[in-house]
């Protein structure tokens, strides 16, 4: 991964020509909105970019222009917004949820996940994988190439048993619990999760890539857990020109 200050970005992702991205990281300027930010410092029309009302869920939805405009917020319910129409692109919005980008190294994709533990159980990055072989055949899966942003990780992200109970059963699910300090709690890592569940849905693990940065411990980036924030969130899009 690039390391740049306020966003970081994928090497393979970076190499798939005609597909533009970014993990943003908490914005050094706090009175920029999501537009103002796409618009100044990555230069894209920010009525290009699509987002969703994101509820946790295992929705996946081809972006409208009716998505579009608003990255700090969306309408429509869902988790997973895909496009392939150039000067369009997708975005998720995010504090300790796993932010996952996917690209096509042939054809013009671009496809935003938001997946949090909640919606990691819930299976939308598996869900995702087959809206998009539903929409463009089973050989989509030779070329997709995906990126896993900053999450909450195992060295911060302590969790009750609902969450561990929800987390365990999934693909990379047992690597990503230890026990806790007292009965209960656990540490759970959510990276190995979300790459597990881009592996079973046909990703292989040489074109997944990963930041590996914990939101929790790196105030680069924002984390509900750390900020208790309702509005705080790191926006990453995936555009093409
Ligand atoms: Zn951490």
């Amino acid at each position: 991964m690039t390391n740049l200050p306020h966003f970081i970005q994928s090497p393979l992702l970076t190499g798939v020509a005609g597909v533009y991205h970014a993990f943003c990281g908490a914005d050094p300027l706090p009175w920029r909105d999501g537009r103002t930010r796409l618009r100044r410092f990555f230069s894209i029309p920010p009525d290009s970019v699509g987002t969703l009302k994101q509820v946790h869920s295992a929705l996946v939805f081809e972006m409208e222009d009716a998505d579009a405009g608003n990255p700090d917020a969306g309408s429509r319910e869902g988790d997973a917004l895909w496009t392939d129409r150039a000067g369009r692109g997708v975005g998720i919005r995010t504090a300790d949820c796993v932010p996952v980008l996917i690209a096509h190294r042939e054809r013009p994709l671009a496809v935003a996940v938001h997946a949090g533990w909640r919606g990691l159980a819930e299976g939308i990055v598996p869900a995702t994988i087959q809206a998009l072989a539903a929409r463009f055949g089973a050989g989509v899966f030779d070329g997709l190439i995906a990126a896993v942003g900053p999450c909450a990780r195992g060295c911060c992200y302590e969790v009750g048993d609902e969450v561990a109970g929800a987390l365990s059963p999934l693909p990379g699910g047992g690597a990503a619990l230890r026990k806790g300090a007292v009965p209960g709690k656990w540490m759970a890592d959510l990276l190995p999760v979300a790459l597990a569940q881009l592996r079973a849905a046909g990703i292989a693990e040489a074109r997944c890539d990963a930041t590996g940065i914990c939101t929790i411990c790196d105030p680069r980036f924002h984390s509900y857990r750390r900020e208790r924030s309702a509005s705080l969130r790191q926006l990453s899009f995936i555009y093409l020109p």
